[in-house]
């Protein structure tokens, strides 16, 4: 069978919950489909004077439970299809975490390493000129993703506030400090995905001192992660991988002892490539980038890109592996998850482990519109306890339906969409 895509994936996850739930057709297909999707283009005029045209998209998948919330996603290899499936996902994580908020999802088709600062400006201002009528804090909220940071929210957000004519920090999330950005926003994802394979070791009766990860991706997931993973619960991280922009490829960094996350905190580049040098030097070793997957580790935690674990990667995954936490957004093929079912491997699903981000991304606009601030603290304790009852939401329902912790997950998001249509008389 050819290996689906994103938002086929998507689809055939969803089609095959809708059937244990009893769905009718015509909720299945209002919910297999986004209400509403924008693809455009966007000119920008380059700083050698030329002028270069990229393509943008904006996905709104389903607000019935509140306004759209989603990251917005720079990437040259970014589809339609990508963002859709994205979007999707968005309306299961917040329902799932239990926020306000539907599924919303946008990309731009391009390497935001080769734009300079005034051409990346100039890009996001211009997804903003085209979608501002689309977008607001009542209507869809989008936020940093892959290849976008808090300062193009900042730039974002000032683009619709100087064309609505009122400044309207709720618009963007993942602002930055102090441009009414959220304390605890650069952790909150990477941190949920820890908080989640602390209550999954909990429910396994593992000691988590005694448990190392492997960790794709070293950007902002999975860095948190990672720290999370030493410092909150005294295990050891065996490895990272990471795509080197320089040779355009990925390697996996590992030492003896386990790798210390905070250093290598401190030799990456916004884009999570590790300086190879300077890892090198302090005594790392390279291996190649699809490594990580079969490390004897009893955790393994994908964050980087979708579709990683897949018919044939999971077969290289080590009998000592206990749990799958997916950091990043569907890192997980269909036959992974076959292949978890069988295998006993506890999987928690992508859009319950990195739900951390969006529910801090929510703490955001609530914190916007009181236009009251939470210390870092209060941030974090907060979002523990979101994503400790979330998780134990989705534990009760696998437990009670006898159905793995994807179908848990799906099933109680779903349920909690379907009542919001109803409620609303969509349905
Ligand atoms: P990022 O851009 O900060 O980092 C991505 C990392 O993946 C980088 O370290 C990059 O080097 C690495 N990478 C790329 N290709 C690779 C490969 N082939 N092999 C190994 N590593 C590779 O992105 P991020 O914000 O950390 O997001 C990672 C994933 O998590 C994405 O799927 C994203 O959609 C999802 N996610 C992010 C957030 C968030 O708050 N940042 C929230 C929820 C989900």
């Amino acid at each position: 069978m050819a290996e689906l895509n994103a938002f086929q994936m998507a689809q055939a996850q969803f089609d095959r919950v809708a059937k244990q739930l009893k769905l009718k057709p015509e909720v299945c297909e209002v919910l297999r489909w986004p209400l509403r999707e924008f693809s455009f283009r966007i000119p920008v005029r380059m700083d050698d004077g030329s002028l270069r045209v990229f393509q943008g998209y904006r996905v709104q998948h389903n607000d019935a439970r509140g306004p759209n919330k989603g990251g917005i996603r720079f990437a040259a290899n970014e589809t339609f299809d990508t963002v859709r499936a994205l979007a999707t996902w968005m309306t299961w994580k917040c329902a799932v975490a239990d926020i306000p908020l539907g599924g919303g999802k946008g990309g731009i088709v391009v390497d935001p390493a080769t734009l300079s600062t005034g051409e990346k400006e100039r890009l996001c201002r211009g997804w903003v000129d085209v979608m501002w009528k689309n977008i607001g804090p009542r209507n869809d909220v989008p936020a940093p993703d892959v290849g976008t940071t808090p300062q193009m929210m900042g730039w974002m957000m000032d683009e619709y506030s100087k064309l609505t004519g009122e400044y309207t920090p709720g618009v963007f999330t993942g602002k930055p400090l102090g441009g009414g950005g959220s304390q605890g926003r650069t952790e909150a994802t990477g941190y949920g995905v820890i908080y989640c394979v602390r209550e999954a070791m909990k429910h396994l009766k593992m000691d988590s001192k005694k448990c190392s990860a492997a960790i794709q991706g070293f950007g902002n997931v999975a860095q948190y992660a990672a720290i999370g993973f030493v410092e909150m619960l005294g295990g050891k991280v065996v490895c990272v991988s990471c795509w080197d922009r320089n040779d355009k490829k990925a390697y996996t960094y590992s030492k003896e002892g386990g790798i210390d996350p905070r250093f290598l905190l401190s030799i990456v580049d916004q884009y999570g490539t590790i300086d190879k040098a300077k890892a090198q030097k302090a005594g790392y070793t390279l291996e190649p980038g699809d490594a990580w997957i079969s490390k004897d580790v009893e955790v393994l935690i994908p964050a980087a890109l979708e579709g990683q674990v897949n018919a044939e990667t999971v077969k290289k995954i080590s009998s000592k592996v206990k749990i799958v936490a997916e950091g990043a957004n569907g890192p997980c093929t269909p036959e992974a998850d076959e292949y978890f079912q069988k295998n006993g491997i506890f999987d928690i699903p992508d859009f319950l482990c990195n739900a951390g981000g969006v529910t801090c991304s929510y703490f955001e606009s609530v914190q916007n519109d009181m236009n009251f601030y939470w210390t870092k603290e209060e941030v974090l304790e907060k979002l523990d306890t979101k994503m400790t009852s979330a998780f134990h939401a989705v534990l009760d329902m696998s437990k009670k339906e006898k159905v793995y912790m994807r179908d848990a997950a799906y099933m109680v998001a779903i349920d909690r969409v379907v009542k919001a249509m109803e409620l609303r008389g969509w349905v």
